[in-house]
């Protein structure tokens, strides 16, 4: 069902449609406002995370020098991973898992945490998560990983967290604070897929994270159709032919009921 009131520019839905049903190998390019009408804050919208906290404070140093910033790291990160595990995926996702269905969307390229994409049902290999995931706990020395909730139970009610089963060493959240280097493995997968696709759509980022952001300039420079659908304007409106500033989910509603008229309606997916 569409939403009455939600302002989208019909011409440029229009050309994003056409884009949609012509381009085979399109890749998408998701930050936290795919997430936000999952009710997931994103960090820099008006009820952000950086509106509450100073982002000094989750650095990789201070995380490892201080008792006291990484009880506060387990703390803050402990209440966003209760949010996304009683989120759901939202129509965004929805229909993404369903162009990939189609043949249409090759991988999602993400700077989202929450493992929403996956949720919804895209395949975890097709998902390159640039800034890591927070349903992962790895060891900051021997790299283990673990699933989260093997891990969550241990750390206390004031955020201490107990250390590497393995090496002793300290364990955290598996995801790229400030600080930390993204993974070569994921950067050259989203090289890759930035280098090949035909279509190149960001969906709720502001695009000023690096070096994440730079892929949508490299696709519009190899002359690849770029559409950014994004609530506000960003830094690199310019490059794209398409800019939908508006709410990525409703802009999903509408294409899709024209892409796949009989496909079933987008709705979210409880999580299981
Ligand atoms: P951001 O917080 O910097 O920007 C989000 C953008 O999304 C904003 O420009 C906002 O206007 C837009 N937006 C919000 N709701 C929207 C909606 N419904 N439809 C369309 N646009 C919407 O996010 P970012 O660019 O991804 O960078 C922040 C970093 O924070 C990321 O690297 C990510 O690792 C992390 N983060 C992840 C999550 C998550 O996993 N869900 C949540 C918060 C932050």
């Amino acid at each position: 069902m569409t939403e009455i009131g939600v302002n989208i520019n019909p011409e440029m839905l229009d050309n994003f449609i056409s884009l949609l049903k012509s381009c085979r190998r399109i890749a998408a390019f998701t930050g936290a406002g795919i997430s936000t009408e999952s009710g997931i804050p994103d960090f820099r919208g008006p009820s952000g995370t950086w509106e509450k906290f100073d982002p000094n404070e989750f650095h990789i140093d201070r995380f490892v020098s201080s008792v006291e910033s990484r009880r506060k790291y387990w703390l803050h990160n402990t209440g966003m991973y209760e949010a996304i595990r009683q989120a759901a995926p939202n129509a965004a996702h929805v229909a993404l898992t369903r162009l990939h269905g189609m043949g249409r969307l090759s991988a999602v390229i993400t700077q989202n945490i929450d493992g929403m994409h996956q949720v919804a049902g895209m395949p975890d290999d097709k998902v390159i998560e640039l800034h890591g995931s927070t349903r992962y706990i790895g060891c900051l020395s021997c790299g283990i990983r673990i699933p989260r909730q093997e891990f969550q139970h241990r750390v206390s009610p004031e955020g201490d967290s107990p250390p590497c089963d393995s090496c002793g060493g300290l364990m955290k959240p598996a995801t790229i604070s400030f600080g930390q280097m993204l993974t070569p493995e994921s950067m050259e997968a989203a090289a890759r897929e930035t280098d090949t696709c035909d279509l190149f759509v960001v969906i709720g980022s502001s695009l000023v994270v690096y070096p994440a952001a730079g892929f949508p300039v490299h696709a519009a420079r190899r002359g690849v159709p770029l559409v950014i659908i994004n609530n506000d304007p960003t830094p690199h409106d310019e490059y794209a032919q398409v800019v939908l500033n508006a709410p990525a989910g409703e802009v999903f509603r509408r294409a899709m009921a024209v892409v796949d008229p009989d496909g079933p309606p987008l709705s979210g997916v409880r999580p299981s």
